[in-house]
């Protein structure tokens, strides 16, 4: 943008309706120069509270549509996703700087195969049924009918924002649910085009409403505080999921969590190395760093630790930091000034603790418009343990422990001192070592000889501080409707 081009507007859609602007805004920013790139109107509590009502009102109608109407809306969307793919990554890049090419092929890929996948797990979801056997040969017959959860708030984070909005929003609405959608305040842009998508596709007006604004004392707060929300699933990090619970827990609301993670990859000396080097890079590097599935501590079996830490470091020095419009960058900025600041606190912390770092550990200069940004150099460490905080908490960015181990149950045991529990990947060519080991990571998902490799349908969430409950296939359609038993005596 140049210096002329007023900001444009991103504005709160209630009711089927953009609502104008007013007084209360704040910047949207993007994070690979620094600049402003939109005005984001901040919805107020009464805003909050309108969405809230609209989406109660739409309940009414889009809870009774049938099955295969709401199939037909989630298809469309998917389709208008498609045909507006372009505008779709622009604005994902716009908020976050990702490489123009990570948003195509994750981001907004992934958003059209949620619509897809939620629509066609809804068509052939079943029931089960009980035939109970009781006294005199007689019978009774029990089986479950879902119905919609009702008005779910949906509260998401910054790093994958369409993403994990539509893996939310697509299941919440093939149940029949409304939605009120705060996405974060980093990343507003992709929320407020999905609203145009989905009334384009025919969703009733108040079906899908998107409130803008910050966490506490604004929008976040105003929504889960809501009296007439009927649940709350949160994207985002373990002490504001902790937060949410202690707001809703009065009214006993259902919650969803996926939460933060400090995950680990298992590397043994039989793992084929230029396979494990490739799916190490993405797992530490990928979207710099800022995916909750994002491996922070590299366990690595001692005789093969030179050739891993050496194949990492170069293929860490080969990464493209640089305009996110470029084809070849493979690399993007932190999301903000503020998270640069705390992962430096983090390079600064290991430097302190003695750590070896073997490739980045800087702030990189990458000329003058990008400058603004907030870039960070990929980094590795060795000569940390498991006792130093840069390995203990979540840093969610491109930076990596390297730790040497001897033996299988040292390596799992090294893996599972966490208090966080969301994924692992284990590498070996020995596939019994490999289901052995993955099952006995205490995490949610485990992966063997690869990395973020999803089939939509499996349960994807944490443990301990990691979340709480699972979504996808499913696990999300338990979520977003609550069962009612039927006993029948035959
Ligand atoms: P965050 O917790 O700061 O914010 C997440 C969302 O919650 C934002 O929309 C924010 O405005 C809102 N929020 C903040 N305080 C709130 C409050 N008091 N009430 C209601 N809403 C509130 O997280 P973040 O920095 O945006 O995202 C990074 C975190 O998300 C990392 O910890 C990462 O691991 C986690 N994450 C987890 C998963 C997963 O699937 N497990 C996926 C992506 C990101």
């Amino acid at each position: 943008m140049t210096a002329q081009t007023p900001p444009r507007w991103i504005r709160n859609f209630v009711d089927g309706r953009f609502v104008d602007p007013d007084d209360r805004c704040f910047d949207a920013i993007d994070p690979a120069t620094g600049r402003v790139h939109a005005r984001v109107h901040e919805a107020d509590a009464p805003l909050v509270g309108r969405a809230v009502t609209a989406a109660r009102k739409a309940l009414d109608t889009w809870s009774a549509t049938p099955v295969r109407e709401r199939t037909e809306v989630l298809r469309r969307a998917a389709d208008l996703i498609e045909a507006r793919f372009e505008e779709f990554v622009a604005a994902e890049v716009a908020d976050t700087g990702k490489p123009v090419t990570l948003a195509r092929d994750l981001d907004v890929a992934r958003a059209v195969a949620n619509f897809r996948t939620f629509a066609d797990v809804i068509a052939a979801a079943g029931q089960e049924s009980f035939l109970t056997d009781l006294p005199g040969g007689r019978h009774a017959l029990n089986y479950a009918v879902r119905k919609p959860l009702g008005v779910v708030a949906v509260i998401v984070p910054w790093n994958l924002p369409l993403l994990l909005l539509t893996w939310k929003v697509a299941p919440a609405l093939a149940c029949g649910n409304a939605v009120v959608v705060k996405p974060s305040e980093e990343t507003p842009g992709t929320a407020t085009l999905l609203a145009e998508v989905l009334a384009e596709a025919g969703l009733p007006a108040g079906a899908y409403n998107v409130v803008h604004g910050f966490g506490g004392g604004s929008a976040g707060e105003y929504l889960t505080t809501d009296p007439w929300i009927d649940g709350v699933t949160f994207t985002g990090s373990s002490a504001t999921g902790a937060r949410v619970m202690k707001t809703v827990a009065p009214r006993v609301r259902p919650v969803s969590f996926e939460l933060g993670g400090k995950n680990a990859a298992v590397v043994f000396e039989d793992a084929d190395l230029e396979e494990t080097l490739d799916g190490l890079t993405r797992s530490v590097f990928a979207n710099t760093g800022q995916v909750c599935l994002c491996t922070e501590r590299v366990y690595v079996q001692r005789s093969v630790f030179a050739d891993i830490a050496d194949g990492l470091v170069e293929r860490a020095r080969s990464l493209r930091l640089g305009s996110p419009l470029e084809a070849a960058t493979t690399t993007g900025p932190l999301i903000s000034q503020a998270h640069r600041e705390k992962v430096r606190g983090y390079l600064d912390l290991a430097e302190e603790l003695g750590a070896k770092v073997l490739t980045g550990g800087n702030t990189p200069s990458l000329g003058a418009v990008l400058d603004g940004g907030s870039w960070i150099e990929p980094t590795l460490w060795t000569g940390l343990t498991n006792c130093d905080r840069p390995v203990r908490e979540e840093i969610f960015g491109p930076v990596a422990a390297l730790i040497p181990f001897d033996t299988e149950a040292e390596a799992i045991d090294l893996a599972n001192d966490t208090e966080y529990g969301l994924a692992a990947s284990v590498w070996t060519r020995d596939l019994r070592r490999g289901h052995r080991v993955a099952q006995a990571m205490n995490v949610g998902m485990a992966w063997v000889n690869t990395w973020f490799l999803r089939d939509l349908r499996s349960p994807f969430g944490g443990v301990g501080l990691s979340g709480l409950g699972r979504e996808g296939g499913a696990s999300s359609l338990h979520f977003y409707t609550e069962p009612t038993n039927v006993c029948v005596q035959l």
